[in-house]
């Protein structure tokens, strides 16, 4: 994006039909129809759709189990999310706040994609440092607190506010939807943006989380594989371990997406 096809000092009125390729991408269009729309100005319009259309994904692999932690943000006003804070050192806590400072971020939420000590045990860290509530699904939230110490994790405060399938987190321009796919856990979510999914344990390349821990469920695993495999093909996927993928690499290598259509 970037090219928009105008004159700012003198804008000229636009016709869809001059630009024939635009129409063929129905994401363009949609901003076109906006440009169309003489409420606003063009400028205005211009951040508008760019903003709508960018979220920059920064990655810091953290902690014992090397967890991808996710800082989330928004480019326009620089609010942003924190997904999986699962570092314990202060060395690793530094680095990332380091990134936020320098990014000027805002941090708005702290989000888990589900309750298991390597994706939490960060909260506290974070929660102390940036005031922001922390979310995770009503299915997890009793894995808040004092459940790690068990495996050597740090505690983790209680959850601010709990998520169903279907919320919606927002901060800036963007938003992300709650999918509940359950099955490496009982509250296992995935976020979903625009053309990307955040899927925690459920999903990685080539893999899937484990289902045979306490409270895991093949049944509910399958389910939940099947509801991402139905995402379009060029979604990015970011694993909650591991490298990124697509949804359509996944599908087409990845074993346990035909598993999830086999009966138990
Ligand atoms: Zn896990
Ligand atoms: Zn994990």
């Amino acid at each position: 994006m970037g090219k928009f096809l105008f004159d700012l000092k003198q804008p000229k009125p636009l016709q869809v039909s001059s630009f024939p390729n635009l129409q063929k991408n129905k994401g363009v269009n949609k901003i076109y129809r906006l440009l169309l729309e003489p409420k606003y100005s063009l400028t205005a319009l211009r951040i508008q759709a760019i903003g709508s259309m960018q979220m920059k994904v920064q990655t810091f692999t953290v902690g014992k189990l090397y967890t991808n932690c996710y800082i989330v943000s928004c480019p326009q006003t620089g609010e942003a999310i924190i997904i999986d804070p699962g570092f314990e050192t202060s060395r690793e806590a530094a680095e990332i706040f380091n990134y936020m400072g320098e990014e000027a971020l805002k941090l708005k939420f702290i989000v888990n994609t589900h309750g298991h000590p390597d994706h939490i045990c960060g909260n506290g860290i974070v929660k102390e440092k940036f005031k922001a509530p922390i979310l995770i699904h009503e299915g997890d939230a009793d894995m808040l607190g004092t459940v790690g110490r068990f495996f050597g994790f740090r505690d983790s405060p209680p959850a601010d506010a709990l998520l169903k399938d279907g919320d919606t987190i927002k901060f800036g321009s963007l938003t992300l939807k709650v999918m509940h796919t359950p099955g490496h856990s009982p509250g296992s979510i995935s976020l979903l943006g625009e053309k990307e999914v955040f899927t925690g344990d459920t999903l990685f390349a080539g893999s899937i989380g484990r289902t045979d821990l306490p409270r895991g469920s093949d049944k509910d695993m399958k389910i939940s594989l099947k509801k991402l495999a139905s995402l379009p093909d060029h979604f990015k996927v970011y694993p909650g371990h591991g490298p990124p993928t697509t949804i359509g690499e996944e599908k087409a290598k990845n074993p346990f997406l035909s598993w999830s259509w086999q009966t138990l």
